[in-house]
């Protein structure tokens, strides 16, 4: 394959969610793959309903996953393009102008459910005269227009379905242009693939029958067909819809939670195919083992849980450098390395920062065990064995062990029961915090 081109295409109506996070990467690595290049297209045409900062939050977010794009268009400046590709289906009669109401569609559609038939429209335009149209137009009504599929089968092979035919007399024919002149996303999509030199669309299985049609529109405009690949959809675990846990939360929601944008990328590049997930610190490193071709048309579940545990590993493999502008001003090299095996989220180092830099409240468990830590408390320098020394001492002078001796211990020192290994935090601490929480101050 050569000249790949590829889009993610988001309107700007809303922030970023998983599913879109998914179309983005999808297609990022599919370009990554190919050695092809990654458009960023906007489908802002819906001016009431597109706004800038949704533009630039979409542009954030896909920075945070680490998605940059070689190409950009948004579709607001291309009404030249799409009023072009108007004229020239009007030419050829692919376009034609129709009159009905909302209101009258709406009847007609319950009138053939009704009778049990497809409520397809039934090209009732067509049948119109000049005569009735002039008639139509004095009467104040402005036309939509509709693109006139050939009825037949129209085909395609998915690089996920395989084969797919549609019987396309199934399709109500699509409308292209409202009355306001206003051009609807079928053209200004098939415009822009078109246009750009879209190679691959990939894109979910929910724009199936679109693509039967828009197979159609590429032609009568003359345009090559790219190749389509529809990926499932995303399930939550039990099956149903994407829980409202993560299925209704943005990126920016994710982010702000504390998830790593590789916990997410990593689930999501594998998620829905035959590969295994695997944690990965870089977008890039996804790549080599992606194939759209390995991946199912069966829903992909999406398991919040799986998600947390790969988030978990994540940090647990990431190094200071990679996660310093995100932690507590002051932070140190050392407490990261002692922490990160013990966070499922960044956003808990905040909570342990004061535990070796700080003040927090002490609890004395076992007054005997802490009387007896701070009688045999060692003198600084400390390192990573002091821990096991000290502790040793503690035993040999009050008989406790195990859970006994460390539950104590840790609660005095760190003020919970669970968390990092006591070792490489103790030194971490420092011999005059210890001496204090030990106090019971
Ligand atoms: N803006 C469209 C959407 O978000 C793009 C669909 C497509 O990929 O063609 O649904």
């Amino acid at each position: 394959m050569t000249d790949v081109s590829v889009r993610f295409a988001p309107s700007p109506t809303g922030r970023l969610h998983v599913g879109n996070a998914r179309a983005a990467l999808l297609n990022w690595l599919f370009a990554r793959k190919h050695g092809g290049s990654f458009l960023l297209r906007l489908d802002d045409t819906d001016a009431a309903r597109s706004t800038p900062e949704f533009a630039q939050g979409i542009e954030a977010d896909l920075r945070w996953l680490g998605l940059g794009w070689d190409r950009f268009a948004r579709q607001s400046e291309r009404f030249d393009f799409y009023t072009a590709a108007t004229g020239k289906l009007k030419q050829s009669g692919r376009l034609y102008p129709c009159y009905e109401t909302p209101e009258e569609l709406e009847l007609r559609r319950k009138i053939q459910l009704g009778r049990k038939k497809p409520p397809v429209y039934d090209r009732a335009a067509l049948k119109l005269t000049d005569a009735d149209r002039a008639k139509l137009e004095a009467e104040g009504r402005r036309p939509h227009w509709r693109f006139r599929l050939d009825h037949g089968v129209t085909a395609w092979d998915d690089l996920i379905h395989g084969r797919v035919e549609i019987d396309m007399a199934s399709l109500s024919d699509p409308v292209l242009v409202r009355s306001d002149g206003y051009p609807l996303y079928t053209l200004s999509s098939v415009v822009d693939d078109g246009d750009l030199g879209i190679t691959h669309v990939i894109r979910g299985e929910d724009h199936v029958t679109n693509t039967a049609a828009q197979i159609q529109l590429f032609a009568a405009l003359d345009y090559a067909v790219p190749v389509f690949g529809h990926f499932s959809w995303l399930l939550d675990a039990e099956g149903a819809g994407l829980s409202k846990r993560i299925g209704s939360l943005s990126l920016a929601d994710l982010r702000e939670q504390g998830y790593e944008p590789m916990a997410l990328n990593s689930l999501l590049a594998r998620l829905g195919s035959a590969d295994p997930v695997e944690p990965q610190l870089d977008v890039q490193a996804l790549v080599a083992g992606f194939d759209l071709g390995r991946f199912s048309r069966a829903p992909a579940r999406l398991d919040p849980h799986e998600l947390d545990l790969l988030n978990a590993r994540i940090l647990h493999a990431s190094d200071f450098n990679t996660v310093r502008d995100r932690l507590p001003a002051g932070v140190t090299e050392a407490f990261w390395l002692a922490i990160r095996g013990n966070i499922g989220r960044l956003t808990e180092a905040a909570d342990w920062w004061p535990v070796v830099s700080g003040e927090i409240a002490t609890v004395i468990e076992d007054p005997a065990v802490v009387a007896a830590a701070a009688e045999t408390l060692p003198a600084e320098p400390w390192d990573g064995a002091t821990w096991k020394a000290w502790t040793q001492a503690i035993s040999a002078r009050t008989g406790a062990k195990g859970k006994a001796l460390f539950h104590p211990l840790r609660l005095a020192l760190t003020g919970r029961d669970k968390g990092p290994e006591m070792a490489p935090l103790l030194p971490l601490i420092g011999r005059d915090r210890v001496a204090k929480r030990l106090s019971g101050v």
